[in-house]
């Protein structure tokens, strides 16, 4: 498997929940798992997190929520998105709440509770505003209000998602918080006995808007310790929770003017050390790191030369090593000594989010649980 690792440190896991459960009391955590919890084993952080007074959890697939009941976790998990109603017998397996999001789901559902016996927990989703999955309330109230009165199921949330809260102008944030909110007071004042949760915020929402908190919210990406995107002022104290590691195995001097890699994309500007690192696009690290990215040996930054292949990337080390020999450490994102490369600064170099970075760690890389 090589020297590549990810560690999952979930004491800064704790810390960042720890943060958000103080802020939005009394509404309560859900924790976002789906995607092996963005990276990082969706196992283990559902059980830290249930450990420390999370109580709901949401995944985006079935098969991720299989996983979890399978591994003996028996909260209630919202499962997000979409499903084609062959789904249903396994979310009815595995009680996992289903969202409800089109009136096609709805007969062969109730065929299905008819058939089985059994009375699911159902949650309905509204689009607000996302443009993706949900109903759309002042198009589909009655359809709404039918869903909530059928007898084959029960009606244990209603929830939406916002498209916009990491930016700048509040002005579209404002006005979904303001419709969820409508929605939430024209469902509770026909039908006040509903014992459902409503819940909107997302991770940008819980550190701007406290009006955005409901019941219950849905951190996903601040959970792991990282911003929504990289143009967002963060104000939260958050800690990351993955670093990104390997080790020299390979360090070798070239002369000037030497090819370095695929396409010969780097040449020696000068004698030089080249130190190679056993890790690739097949693990995460970007290809677009070519000539770009940059990692950390003896708490010092080195720069990513030549293409990086699908399992190993090059290093320019410079013409003395100081040193570095093979076997140190090389940190691709993460903590050493008194530097560090953020999750943030990997994705604003690469443009994009840094919920992509911690995802694109494959399977391949072994996660080491601290
Ligand atoms: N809720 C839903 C429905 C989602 O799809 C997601 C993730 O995309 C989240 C909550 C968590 O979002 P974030 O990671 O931005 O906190």
């Amino acid at each position: 498997m090589g020297p590549t690792r990810a560690y999952i440190d979930h004491r800064n896991l704790i810390h960042n929940l720890t943060l958000i459960q103080k802020a939005v009391a009394p509404a309560t955590v859900m924790g976002v798992v789906k995607a092996e919890a963005y990276g990082h084993g969706s196992i283990e952080a559902a059980r830290t997190l249930l450990a420390n007074g999370v109580n709901y959890l949401g995944v985006a697939f079935p098969e991720e929520g299989i996983k979890l009941r399978k591994a003996g976790i028996d909260v209630p998990i919202l499962v997000f998105g979409a499903h084609l109603p062959h789904f249903f017998p396994q979310f009815l397996d595995y009680k996992l709440d289903i969202t409800l999001t089109d009136v096609e789901q709805l007969e062969p559902l109730r065929a299905l509770c008819r058939k089985y016996g059994l009375r699911p927990r159902v949650q309905i989703k509204i689009d607000t505003g996302m443009g993706r999955v949900g109903f759309l309330f002042d198009r589909q109230q009655d359809l709404i209000f039918k869903i909530i009165e059928e007898p084959a199921w029960q009606v244990v949330g209603v929830y939406s998602h916002l498209s916009s809260a990491d930016e700048e102008d509040t002005t579209f944030t404002l006005q979904q918080i303001k419709e969820f909110s409508r929605i939430k007071s024209v469902i509770q004042q026909k039908y006040p006995e509903l014992n459902a949760l409503f819940h909107l915020a997302n991770s940008a929402a819980i550190m701007r808007f406290k009006e955005s908190y409901f019941d219950m919210v849905r951190p996903g990406v601040m959970l792991y310790g990282n911003p929504p995107s990289p143009a967002f002022n963060l104000q939260w104290p958050l800690k990351e929770v993955m670093a990104f590691k390997s080790k020299l195995t390979l360090i070798k001097k070239l002369d000037a003017h030497q090819p370095v890699s695929y396409n010969r994309r780097y040449y020696t500007p000068r004698p030089t050390y080249i130190g190679l690192v056993p890790a690739g696009y097949a693990d995460g690290y970007n290809r677009k790191f070519t000539n770009r990215g940059q990692v950390l040996i003896r708490g010092k930054r080195y720069p990513v030369v030549g293409t990086v292949c699908m399992d190993q990337f090059l290093v320019d080390l410079g013409p003395r090593l100081n040193g570095v020999k093979v076997g140190d450490e090389v940190v691709l994102f993460g903590k050493q000594e008194n530097a560090h490369i953020k999750i943030i600064e990997i994705s604003e170099k690469l443009e994009t989010i840094p919920y992509e970075v911690t995802c694109w760690v494959s399977g391949r890389v072994p996660r080491i649980h601290l």
